[in-house]
């Protein structure tokens, strides 16, 4: 998280372009809610296709499935941002296009908040198997928001409190969800705002170093 996986992502896909390769580019429809840190957008893509921030268009979809329907006889590569919110599906969906003779292209979350490998949403399966497949990966480092050190995981808080118009954000519970696309659309809106303090998200994330990550009543082994 905040490591530039999309800005290298989106890099690769322009040098696609330039070569004259046909790139398509997909997204899961609710990954634009968990990068924010204290604003989140009030509105869900429903939209087919939507504006990632440096201009690339990406097909918005919900599950990896469609991905493979909407993927087209001539395109060279597919572009996956996110992946980890998708259903294990994907998994299919990379062999076949592959198989097509098609290159996949991911940016995904390796780590849970809890520090361990991504689970898939909807299965006890984690995106340590897209790594298995792939010819090539690059891990790419934060910068720890506490200390400035390198971070390689993600700081779930929690809102607890709000203090004359402030937020008082706490270091979630390892026994916290870990938030997956397989839930509906309307009851993760709900959950990602306190019922009382709507302009505050639920939770927020953010990069820590391995010395200033926290994961309140983790186990001991
Ligand atoms: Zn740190």
């Amino acid at each position: 998280m905040f490591s530039g996986k999309t800005e290298e992502l989106l890099r690769r896909v322009r040098r696609a372009k330039i070569a004259r390769r046909k790139v398509q580019l997909f997204k899961p429809a609710i990954d634009n809610r968990y990068h924010a840190t204290q604003v989140l957008p009030h509105f869900l893509a429903h939209a087919s296709d939507e504006k990632l921030q440096v201009g690339e268009v990406a097909h918005v979809v919900l599950q990896a499935r469609e991905i493979l329907s909407l993927v087209e006889p001539d395109t060279d590569l597919v572009a996956i941002e996110e992946a980890q919110f998708f259903d294990i599906f994907l998994t299919e969906a990379i062999r076949i296009l592959s198989r097509q003779g098609k290159d996949v292209l991911l940016s995904l979350l390796d780590q849970d908040y809890r520090r361990l490998p991504f689970p898939i949403p909807g299965s006890d399966r984690t995106v340590g198997e897209y790594l298995a497949m792939a010819h090539e990966s690059l891990k790419l480092s934060a910068i720890c928001v506490v200390c400035g050190a390198e971070a390689h995981h993600s700081q779930k808080l929690v809102l607890k409190a709000v203090h004359e118009g402030k937020p008082e954000y706490v270091p979630a519970s390892y026994y916290g969800e870990t938030v997956t696309v397989g839930t509906s659309q309307d009851i993760l809106q709900e959950k990602l705002f306190a019922d009382n303090q709507p302009e505050f998200a639920q939770f927020v994330y953010e990069a820590r170093c391995r010395n200033c990550h926290t994961v309140p009543d983790e186990p001991e082994s």
